[in-house]
């Protein structure tokens, strides 16, 4: 390396927890206020939850930097051609302008909702950039965990077996995949809301099943599912079906 070039800064994806700023680590939180350039993911239109998460912890004079880098489509839709294409292309986009920052010398701080590495958008960043710079990843509560927490039902207990599921997989696939669960949580409702409620209930869950939306955070609301209207749930929103055989409050 030339002595003209900086060292190349570090890539951090950090999880910042469900949305309670109290429920972000220690070591995510000093990583956070450490790094000269903060980067988030957002939708179009929409301020990002994560950056929200930290507000209150980035001192607005430390001369700190914001990537802010925004979706180019909003909704829960299935995987397959245009979409993965318009993703990809954004990702390549995204990794690119972190390189940039990188190559400068300063180290980038990716803030990540829950874990990072949980069903998040940081793992198409580490994977275009680990090979070419330091990447690394603090992990942070799932809301998935946060949830069970908040609903003080167990998930899951000695040889149970918990189903993370996804909203936007098949009816029937929804379907047998809760019958063979102990547990289970399925995530990115949305307009999936219905679809995933019908398959609960002909799994006959839907007298165990709980609707989670915005866990820790100020909005946060519990209900059975059985009492959701279905028609559609917000981004921030999950069912949750907690161990049956677990000790019970
Ligand atoms: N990395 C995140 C998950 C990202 S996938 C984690 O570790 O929790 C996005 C999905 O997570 C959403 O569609 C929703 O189902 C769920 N989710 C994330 N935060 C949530 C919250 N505070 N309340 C309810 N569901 C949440």
């Amino acid at each position: 390396m030339s002595s003209s070039a900086p060292r190349p800064g570090r890539c951090i994806g950090v999880g910042v927890g469900p949305g309670d700023p109290e429920l972000i680590t220690v070591k995510a939180l000093r990583v956070i206020q450490a790094a000269p350039v903060v980067a988030y993911f957002v939708a179009v239109k929409r301020t990002s939850n994560s950056r929200r998460v930290v507000e209150g912890y980035l001192d607005e004079n430390a001369g700190r930097r914001e990537l802010c880098l925004t979706y180019p489509v909003t909704t829960e839709m299935p995987a397959g051609g245009a979409y993965e294409t318009l993703m990809a292309d954004f990702y390549d986009a995204s990794a690119k302008q972190i390189a940039e920052v990188l190559d400068a010398g300063d180290d980038v701080a990716v803030l990540c909702e829950g874990d990072p590495f949980f069903y998040g958008s940081f793992m198409y960043l580490h994977n275009r950039l680990h090979d070419r710079y330091e990447v690394e990843v603090i992990p942070g509560v799932p809301a998935m965990l946060a949830g069970s927490a908040a609903l003080g039902a167990p998930l899951v207990c000695l040889n149970e077996v918990v189903s993370v599921l996804s909203g936007v997989l098949p009816s029937d696939e929804l379907e047998h995949r809760l019958r063979a669960a102990d547990a289970a949580v399925v995530m990115k409702l949305g307009r999936n809301l219905a679809k995933v409620r019908d398959a609960v209930e002909r799994a006959g869950l839907l007298d165990r099943a709980h609707y989670v939306e915005r866990v820790t955070m100020t909005s946060e609301r519990l209900l059975p599912l059985a009492d959701v209207d279905p028609s559609t749930a917000p981004y921030f929103s999950m069912v949750i079906i907690p161990s049956a055989t677990a000790p019970k409050r």
